[in-house]
């Protein structure tokens, strides 16, 4: 079948957007996804500012709408970062407000939109096979579409990478080396008291390379926590969580659900992400922030590159390749670089005592810096400030 010029393989946030852009453009785009929606999608939900700046910029949607829309279900200006539950740096209110989102409502909204746009969708038939030569896609069901373009925004486990990974084109060993490992459980609020919990929480300590948290949504909390998969060889992810939530002293009557998901964390700068009709976006590219694991504001961001690409390639015939790899270098894998630097050098203090105490102080007296940097209102590279993130 050939009636699309593009096929999404993926309807979360990145394939959702990039789709949403190209129907806008006047593609005739298909989005295939395995889940059928509103589907979960295991998140802690934060929404930071820029990714509130990027919605609007490429949706038209303020913050007012988001809300009114259920999109965003909760807001803080609250925050917490702690080692072990000791407080490094507490706020009770910041000049920049935390957002919180339940990804069933977020992701369908989002999805909604391109579907509104014109895009076509097909829900509940996974791709099991992408053929890179003939730009055809196999789907679990039996059925095949082919197409000028395909876009792979099917998330950490893409089976779009995976196909280039068997045609040789990009290395598998590098790709799992970055891999975190993620668990998280939902408990409902009334399970932990009312008022308990209002803010985000960024807990180092209990896992390496990476943290636990706890985020707060309208009608429940999110407990999880992340980590390189590498740094905690010999440790169950499932049994640091448990200590967790006993150090959190959170007491359900009914047993909670451990449920897990990858997180590429600093595999961002693997080649290749695009040849000259295949283009990977959002978790499947590895766009994702490898301090805090941030990946929203990515999946929109890599979404609309895609679809920006894609219509220069179809318009003035410039070489996918070249252009969405070089904006992608130039614009994204820069800053998470200097992300991962940063990580370096955070991550592995915390493992001693004297440096831990040395990082501290670094966190008190740049309180403010930092929350601009986790909002994008600074950049990662020298805290520079950023214009287009302004609060
Ligand atoms: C535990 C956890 C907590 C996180 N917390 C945050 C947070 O608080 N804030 C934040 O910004 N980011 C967070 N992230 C990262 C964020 O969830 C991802 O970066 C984001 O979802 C990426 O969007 P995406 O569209 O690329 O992929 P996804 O949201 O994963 O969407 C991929 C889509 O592809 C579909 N799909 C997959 N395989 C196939 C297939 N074979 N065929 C067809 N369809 C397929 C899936 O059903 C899915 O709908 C977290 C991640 C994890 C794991």
């Amino acid at each position: 079948m050939a009636d699309h010029d593009v096929l999404v393989i993926g309807g979360g946030p990145a394939g959702a957007t990039a789709a949403y852009r190209l129907a806008k453009l006047g593609y005739r785009v298909l989005i295939i996804d395995k889940a059928r929606f509103p589907r979960p999608k295991l998140c802690g939900g934060m929404v930071s500012l820029k990714t509130v700046n990027i919605i609007k910029a490429i949706y038209g949607d303020d913050l007012a709408e988001l809300r009114a829309k259920k999109v965003i279900d909760y807001s803080t200006d609250g925050y917490e970062i702690s080692y072990r539950l000791t407080s490094i740096m507490v706020k009770g209110t910041s000049h920049i407000e935390f957002h919180l989102a339940d990804r069933v409502d977020y992701d369908a909204y989002f999805l909604g939109r391109a579907r509104a746009a014109g895009a076509d969708l097909v829900e509940g038939e996974a791709v099991v096979k992408v053929d890179l030569e003939e730009n055809a896609v196999f789907l679990s069901t039996g059925k095949a579409y082919k197409a000028r373009f395909i876009i792979g925004a099917d998330g950490a486990n893409s089976v779009v990478r995976q196909a280039f990974i068997r045609d040789g084109l990009c290395d598998k060993r590098e790709w799992h080396d970055q891999m975190a490992s993620c668990l998280e459980v939902y408990i409902d609020r009334a399970e932990v008291g009312d008022g308990k919990f209002p803010h985000p929480m960024l807990v180092f300590g209990f896992v390496k390379w990476g943290y636990a948290w706890v985020f707060p949504n309208k009608d429940r909390i999110v407990v999880g926590l992340g980590g390189l998969v590498k740094k905690n060889k010999g440790r169950k992810f499932s049994e640091i969580l448990g200590e967790f939530l006993s150090a959190l002293q959170i007491k359900t009557r009914a047993p909670v659900k451990i449920q897990g998901h990858p997180i590429p964390y600093g595999n961002f700068d693997l080649n290749p992400v695009a040849n000259e009709s295949v283009i990977l976006v959002g978790d499947a590219g590895g766009y994702v922030d490898p301090l805090w694991g941030e990946g929203l504001y990515l999946a929109h961001r890599t979404g609309e590159l895609a679809a920006e690409a894609l219509d220069r390639r179809t318009k003035c015939g410039e070489s996918l390749t070249t252009s969405y790899t070089s904006v992608i270098k130039a614009e994204v894998c820069r800053e998470l670089a200097w992300a991962k630097w940063l990580r370096r050098f955070s991550f592995h203090p915390l493992n001693t005592k004297c440096n831990f105490v040395f990082l501290k102080i670094l966190l008190r007296s740049l309180t403010k810096q930092i929350l601009e940097m986790i909002h994008g209102v600074r950049s990662y590279r020298w805290l520079r400030r950023r214009k287009e993130n302004a609060p």
